[in-house]
Formats: structure tokens, sequence, C-alpha cells
């Protein structure tokens, strides 16, 4: 494995990274192609596949850990209902960090293989997207293209790696994953990999991750739902 790779799989360079302007969004250009086409075939069902979040890199992903550790972002419990920061303890916040978000480094974000989708056709203007279970329910705003994507997101290679609660990360069907680049990622992801990207960094909660970092490595990390 060369020095280069290390850094695309931790997010700290973009060179496997396309841009595409529209719809915008920034990914792998394998992920690119099946994701277009995918959006094409949507939208002959008057869906309206747009990206929410694409290709995060590693300085982005360490601003939102740092927000959450310190609580200038909100917490959310598995039911999408927001947890009393002052109640909690910085173990339990960590927790509570990486019920919804990644590890910085170990965000599958950094591959270019992920995209969080939501239809943009069902949008009333100014809709402001949360990406929160009651989005996803039967009778939720994306009800509509989660049927849908039950139905059709295999034969572009998609997958979903939330799609249950396994211990680790709370359950997340609108992230989606494109097989033939996350699979390999998630295979030469290492904890040595990881592990710089903690040491090198400013990130709250620094010792403790570092202490706790094969367990999280374990149960948050590797701990996905394969296709
Ligand atoms: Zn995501």
């Amino acid at each position: 494995m060369n020095d280069v790779r290390e850094l695309q799989l931790t997010g700290q360079v973009r060179t496997h990274i396309t841009q595409i302007d529209e719809p915008r969004f920034a990914a792998h250009p394998k992920t690119v192609e099946a994701f277009l086409a995918m959006r094409d075939a949507a939208q002959k069902e008057g869906i309206i596949l747009q990206p929410f979040s694409s290709f995060r890199n590693l300085k982005t992903q360490i601003r939102i850990w740092n927000k959450k550790f310190r609580g200038e972002k909100p917490l959310y419990n598995i039911h999408g209902q927001e947890r009393d920061y002052h109640s909690l303890d910085k173990n339990e916040i960590i927790d509570a960090i990486l019920g919804w978000s990644a590890l910085p480094g170990a965000s599958r974000h950094h591959w270019g293989s992920e995209i969080d989708v939501v239809d943009a056709a069902v949008m009333p203007q100014n809709y402001r997207v949360q990406l929160l279970p009651n989005e996803v329910q039967s009778d939720g705003i994306f009800a509509r293209l989660h049927v849908w994507l039950d139905e059709n997101m295999h034969k572009f290679d998609f997958f979903r790696p939330y799609r249950l609660h396994q211990g680790g990360m709370f359950p997340e069907p609108w992230h989606l994953s494109h097989a033939p680049i996350s699979i390999p990622a998630q295979q030469e992801l290492s904890i040595a990999m990881i592990e710089n990207v903690i040491r090198n960094n400013h990130l709250e909660g620094k010792e403790l991750l570092l202490r706790r970092l094969p367990q999280i490595f374990r149960d948050h990390i590797n701990n996905v739902c394969l296709p």
C-alpha cells in the first residue's frame, strides 16, 4: 500500500474524486457513473435522486466531530431525538457522536463511494433536509424514494451499509454505498491509518479515542451491513 492510498482512504487528498456540477456532488469516477445511471432510472419514475452529502474530506469530518464533542452541534439518540449534552460524560459523548457520525479518518464518505440521498421531487421550496428517521418512515417525505431504492439500487451496485442497528452506527437508510469502490476500501483501511489521523490532528477527546480505538474499529468502522 502506498502513502497516497492511505491519504485517500482517510480523506486527506481528493485525487480519487471527481466533482460534478449537475447535480452537485463529488465522488469516485466509477461511483459517479453508477449514480448518474441510477438517477436516470429513478427520474423515469418521477423521483429526483439528489445527493445531499457525498465525498467529505478529513478537515470537514474533524470540524463536525469537534463541534459535536463541544456541544456546539446537537447530539441525537437512535430515534433522532436530541440528547441533553450536559448530562453526558466524555465517553458517553463519544458514544453519542458515533451513533450518527464517523470518527474522522474513518468516515466512509472519505472514499468517494458513499452518497446520502434525498428526493428533490417531493421537497417543498426551503425544505430543510434533516436526514433523520422520520423522513424515511412509511409516512415520511422520502418514503417513496426508499421503496424505489429497495427494489432498484442493487442493479447499480449500491447498498445500505447502515441498514440495521448492529450496536454501532444507527440506521441511516439514506446513506448509500457503491460496493465496487467501498468494499476494497474497507478492506484496505487499517487501524494504524486511523491512529495516525488521531495523533496528527487536533481532535477533541484524543486520548480517550486512542485508548478506545480497537473497540471503535470493531464496533463502528467494521460493523456494517454488507450487500
Ligand atoms: Zn452518510
